[in-house]
C-alpha cells in the first residue's frame, strides 16, 4: 500500500506526494517536525504539517531569499537569520566574500539537529568560521539589538505557533533598530493565491517602517500555489537600482542578475493586492 503526505492549505486544497519513508516524527518543544523520504522531491522537512524544504526544489528558496538582498546591500558584512534551521539560508549566506559573520538564531534546535542527519547538501556550511548558531527566539534576539546588522534575513514558519510574532509590525519596527542605518531585510510572506491578507498586511506593517519596500516572486513546486513571495524593507538601497554588471558571477541555480529585477515584475493580480493599480 502506497503512503502519501498531504499539506492542506485549505478545507478544500492540498497539496500530496509519495512517501518511501518516514525517517523521524517527534513533537518538539515547539512544533511537530516530520522528515519523509519522498519518491519526486527527495527528503522533505515537514513542521505542523507544511513543507518546509525539501532536497530536490530547496535551492529556489534559499537562493532567492539571499541573492537579491545581499546584491542590493553594497557591503553585506554582518547578517542575520532568523529561523532558517535546515541551514540552506546560510549556506547562501557564505557564497558572498564580502560577509565577515552570519548570526543565526533558530528556535528549535531539533530542525538543526535532523536536518544535519538527512538534509546534508542543505545544511553543509554549519561548520563554517563565519557562521554563528544560537537556539532561542529570533524575536527576543532581535529586540535586544541595535545598529547591528547590514542584512537581517527572516526564514520563517508560517504566522502560526512560535513565528506568529515574526510578522507583527513591533517585529519589523525591532528589525529597523536591529539594523544598521542602511540597513535591509526580507521575509519569506507565503502565497498570493492562499494568504493575500497575510502579503497585504505585512507589507503595510513594514512600508510603515521602511522608506523602501518591495515584493517579488520565485517559482517553488513543494509550496502550495507554487508561487512564492518575500518582501523586502530596505532603508536607502533599492534592489531595483542595482545595475545588472555589479551582479558578481556565484554557483546559483536560480537566481541570475536578469532574475534579480524580473522577480519584481508582478502579475495583475498580485499588484492589484498592493493597490499598485
Ligand atoms: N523555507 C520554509 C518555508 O517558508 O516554508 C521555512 C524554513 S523552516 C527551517 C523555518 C524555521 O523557523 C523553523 O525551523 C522554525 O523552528 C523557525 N522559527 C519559527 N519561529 C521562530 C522564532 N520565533 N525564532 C526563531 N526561529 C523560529
Amino acid at each position: 500500500m502506497s503512503v502519501w503526505f498531504t499539506e492542506k492549505q485549505t478545507k478544500s486544497f492540498g497539496i500530496t506526494g509519495k512517501v518511501r519513508r518516514t525517517l523521524e516524527s517527534e513533537q518538539t518543544d515547539f512544533q511537530q517536525l516530520e522528515m519523509l523520504e519522498t519518491e519526486e522531491f527527495g527528503n522533505m522537512l515537514l513542521l505542523d504539517g507544511m513543507v518546509m524544504t525539501s532536497e530536490k526544489d530547496e535551492f529556489v528558496y534559499h537562493e532567492m531569499i539571499t541573492h537579491i538582498p545581499l546584491f542590493t546591500h553594497p557591503s553585506p558584512k554582518k547578517v542575520l537569520v532568523v529561523g532558517g534551521g535546515d541551514g540552506g539560508t546560510i549556506r547562501e549566506v557564505l557564497k558572498h566574500p564580502d560577509v565577515e559573520s552570519v548570526m543565526q538564531v533558530e528556535i528549535d534546535g531539533k530542525v538543526v539537529e535532523y536536518s544535519k542527519k538527512h538534509l546534508p547538501t542543505i545544511s553543509s556550511s554549519y561548520g563554517d568560521a563565519r557562521a554563528e548558531l544560537l537556539i532561542g527566539d529570533g524575536f527576543e534576539h532581535i529586540i535586544k539589538s541595535e545598529g547591528v546588522y547590514d542584512v537581517i534575513l527572516v526564514d520563517s514558519t508560517e504566522p502560526v505557533g512560535p513565528a506568529a510574532g515574526l510578522f507583527t509590525k513591533g517585529f519589523y519596527a525591532g528589525i529597523a533598530k536591529a539594523l544598521k542605518e542602511d540597513g535591509i531585510f526580507v521575509a519569506q510572506t507565503d502565497n498570493p493565491w492562499f494568504k493575500s491578507e497575510l502579503i497585504k498586511h505585512v507589507m503595510r506593517d513594514a512600508s510603515e517602517v521602511f522608506p523602501i519596500t518591495r515584493l517579488y516572486t520565485c517559482n517553488i513546486p513543494t509550496y502550495p500555489s507554487g508561487m512564492w513571495t518575500f518582501t523586502m524593507g530596505s532603508k536607502v538601497y533599492d534592489p531595483l537600482d542595482v545595475s545588472m554588471e555589479n551582479i558578481s558571477e556565484l554557483d546559483t541555480k536560480y537566481y541570475t542578475p536578469e532574475l534579480h529585477h524580473a522577480s519584481f515584475v508582478l502579475p495583475r493580480f498580485v499588484n492589484r493586492l498592493l493597490d499598485k493599480e
